[in-house]
Formats: C-alpha cells, sequence, structure tokens
C-alpha cells in the first residue's frame, strides 16, 4: 500500500472516531462503532483496479437456505461450480484488454464477441451465480411490497399468478438454463434463459433468479425440478432484493 494511500486511510479512520465520539456516549460500544465505521483498505482506494474478477461472498451461511437448498448442495454449487467460472473467467482475461475490467463489463464485451464465446460463457455464468445468491434469502419467499407489489398487480394479476409464471419458465426451461424477473422498460416480465445466457446483455433489467441448472437441485432432489423450484419461489425469493433492483 502506497503511503498516499495509508495517509487517506488514517484521515477517514480518524475523521470516523471523531464523529463518532460527537454523537455517542464514550463507552467501549462507541468504541467498537467508531471500530466499525473504518473503511476497509481495498474498498476505499479510488486508484484500485475494478479487477482481477473474484469470487463474491455468500451471503449467508452454506446451511442457512435449507431445507429448500441443503448445506451440501451450496457447497457444491458455490465453492465448486461458481468457483470454477470465476476461475475460468480470469485464466481468459489474463493478459488481455479485459483483464481489470468488471465482470459486467467482460461479460458484455463477450457476448457481442463470436471469438469469445467461452469466456462469455464462464464470465456470464460468474455474473449470473452472484446475482442468483443475492435473489435468495433465509427467510425468503413470501411476497413484494410497495412499488414493485404495484407493478405485479398491474402486470401479472396477482403474487401467485407471477410465481406460477416463475415456476413455469423454469420447469419448462428445455436443459440447463434460468428462469428471470425481469422489467422490459417499464413493464415486468418472467423470461426464461438457456445455459449462460443473461439479460444483463439484453435491454432489459435483471430482477431476480432462479437457477435452472441440474448441480443447483440434483443432490437434493434428483429429476424433481419441479418441487425445487416451487420450494426457491415459496421459501428463497428474496423480494426485498427484486425491489432494490427495481428501483
Ligand atoms: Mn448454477
Amino acid at each position: 500500500m502506497s503511503k498516499k494511500l495509508l495517509s487517506r486511510r488514517q484521515v477517514l479512520a480518524g475523521a470516523a472516531v471523531a464523529s463518532a465520539a460527537l454523537s455517542l456516549p464514550r463507552s467501549s460500544e462507541a468504541a467498537q462503532k467508531a471500530k466499525q465505521a473504518e473503511p476497509s483498505p481495498p474498498a476505499s482506494t479510488a486508484t484500485k483496479p475494478a479487477g482481477p474478477v473474484t469470487l463474491p461472498p455468500l451471503p449467508y451461511a452454506k446451511d442457512a437456505l435449507a431445507p429448500a437448498i441443503s448445506a451440501n448442495t451450496l457447497s457444491f454449487h458455490y465453492g465448486k461450480h461458481h468457483q470454477a467460472y470465476v476461475d475460468k473467467t480470469r485464466e481468459l482475461v489474463a493478459g488481455t484488454d479485459l483483464a481489470t475490467k468488471p465482470l459486467e463489463d467482460i461479460v458484455r464485451a463477450a457476448a457481442t464477441d463470436p471469438a469469445r464465446v467461452t469466456l462469455f460463457n464462464n464470465a456470464a455464468q460468474a455474473w449470473n451465480h452472484g446475482f442468483y445468491w443475492k435473489s435468495l434469502a433465509p427467510s425468503g419467499g413470501g411476497a413484494p411490497t410497495g412499488a414493485l407489489l404495484d407493478k405485479v398487480k398491474r402486470d401479472f394479476g396477482s403474487v401467485d399468478d407471477l410465481k406460477k409464471q416463475l415456476v413455469e419458465a423454469a420447469v419448462s426451461q428445455f436443459g440447463s438454463g434460468w428462469a428471470w424477473l425481469v422489467l422490459d422498460a417499464d413493464k415486468l416480465k418472467v423470461i426464461k434463459t438457456a445455459n449462460a445466457e443473461t439479460p444483463l446483455v439484453k435491454s432489459l433489467k435483471p430482477l431476480l433468479t432462479v437457477d435452472v441448472w441440474e448441480h443447483a437441485y440434483y443432490l437434493d432432489y434428483q429429476n424433481r425440478r419441479k418441487d425445487h423450484v416451487q420450494a426457491v419461489v415459496d421459501k428463497l425469493l428474496h423480494w426485498g432484493f427484486a425491489a432494490t433492483n427495481l428501483a
């Protein structure tokens, strides 16, 4: 780390402590909060390159989605499959103009380059999986609220109708792929994509996704894809994440 960056970090940490001291009682709790407010060095450095692509942290424990998705499935899915897509992407962009680009840029660049099909497949899968983990939550399911709920009622009739369309899209995707809730201009739609195909490179805004590659469910459900998808839709979908993407 350069002296310049260290200095900036120290200034920020000092400011956080000073701010906490003004607004909080002098206690170990205040000291703890001030410590938590200190920015982590990599995130606070504007000069750090965006790449290379890394495996994003799983937003919950590996057993947090059970029983709908077991810890065993999550361990392989995240630790092996997602990791492999990230590793392959890094390997393929190493030494190229995309080496330090954000994952989204790599996916978009590869999508329009016939010579980079393998890179697209791996980078898009890396991105889709990062989006998928955030589409699920340990206490998910239920129904959207607020502006998202209004749009769901307008475009699908009801939350149940939307859920039925999502399950139908996921179950009817022939072979590997994904089911998505997307925003198309101002209209909500359910779509399905094959293999690594992703709405990220279309003029669609992804809000939620469900992975229907066999590796997403085979350890827990074998061939019963519909049982898996129904459990995901009923117990795990993170409507708050979808609402954030809508905003
Ligand atoms: Mn997957």
